[in-house]
């Protein structure tokens, strides 16, 4: 595997966004990670692992260190259990579990990205399913069971490891899954835009929706630079073309103080906003 140079986050982004990388290398196996990682600190190089870039505002800067895109994907069954790698496409396993009639993924149908990606910031609750995750961690394998995690709203206790596995624990099913699947998938396409955006961009403060404090402030529409609050779903901030993370991060500002001026309440960025040299590699000094 190569680590390649100077690479353009924009394009690992469903916002469409980010400078350039020093660093970038696609893993697709355990060997791989590891390489990537020794590399890094070899150079002292902060790390950054992701997976489908669906949560994710990469700086205008771009990153300073190395980007690591996990690739490891594979989804292997046994009995009622599913080992996939983090890698992987949660649309591919819903698919694929739901073709072996087994039950439990389906209500996570239409979120985009990898599993790692999901079970690190639990999409939707999805930790509920996760029976054990495989991680790596200065440079051994470790397997964390169920008992050792834990998931909180839009977060675990994940977020700092590099996850390479995960296994989940499924229900026998005589369901029409596929068709369940489906009927998710359209009402979350009714409901949302799905080009150029990260999803909802704040987390729903407790007892309140985000998208009716934002609307209610009237930012629906709102536009900064290239970055505007969708018309569709106002919690969703979308690239109407040639935006920066900055015009993002104004957008955010402005929309956050409106909320705090008029309700009182702080709003949260669920969008993962990577400096130019987060690190997730403990080795990094
Ligand atoms: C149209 C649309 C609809 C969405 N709907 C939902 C929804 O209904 N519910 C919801 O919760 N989210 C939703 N999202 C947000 C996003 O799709 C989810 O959060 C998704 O699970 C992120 O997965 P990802 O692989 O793209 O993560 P990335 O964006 O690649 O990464 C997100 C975070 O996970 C970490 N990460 C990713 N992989 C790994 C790994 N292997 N090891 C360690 N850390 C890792 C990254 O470091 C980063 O901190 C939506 C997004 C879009 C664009």
């Amino acid at each position: 595997m190569e680590i390649e140079k100077n690479i353009s986050l924009a394009e690992f982004s469903t916002l469409r966004v980010g400078g350039a990388a020093d660093f970038f290398a696609r893993v697709t196996n355990l060997a791989e990670l590891k390489f990537a990682l020794e590399f890094a600190t070899s150079k002292n190089l902060p790390v950054f692992v992701f997976g489908g870039g669906s949560n994710i505002l990469f700086a205008d800067a771009g990153f300073r260190g190395l980007i690591i895109h996990n690739e490891i994907r594979g989804i292997a069954f046994d009995d009622n259990c599913v080992k996939v790698g983090a890698g992987e496409s949660l649309a591919n396993l819903i698919v694929a579990a739901a073709a072996k009639n087994l039950a439990g993924l389906e209500s996570f149908a239409g979120i985009p990205g990898s599993v790692g990606g999901a079970v690190v910031g639990n999409a939707n609750g999805i930790g509920g399913k996760v029976a054990r995750v495989t991680i790596l961690e200065n440079g051994a394998v470790e397997i964390l069971e169920k008992n050792s995690l834990e998931f909180k709203y839009r977060d675990s206790n994940l977020r700092a490891k590099i996850l390479v596995e995960v296994e989940f624990a499924l229900e026998k099913s005589s369901e029409n899954l596929a068709e369940k699947i489906q009927k998710i998938v359209l009402e979350k396409v009714a409901k949302q835009p799905f080009a150029n955006t990260a999803g909802s961009w704040f987390k729903n403060p407790a007892g309140e929706s985000a998208w009716k404090l934002i609307e209610t402030v009237g930012c629906r529409g709102l536009q900064i630079g290239g970055a505007r609050v969708s018309e569709k779903h106002a919690n969703f901030f979308e690239n109407a073309g040639g935006a920066t993370a900055a015009d993002f991060l104004t957008l955010e500002k402005i929309v956050a103080e409106a909320v705090k001026a008029k309700f009182g309440i702080e709003l949260e960025r669920e969008v993962v906003a990577v400096g130019s040299s987060k690190s997730q590699n403990p080795n990094f000094k």
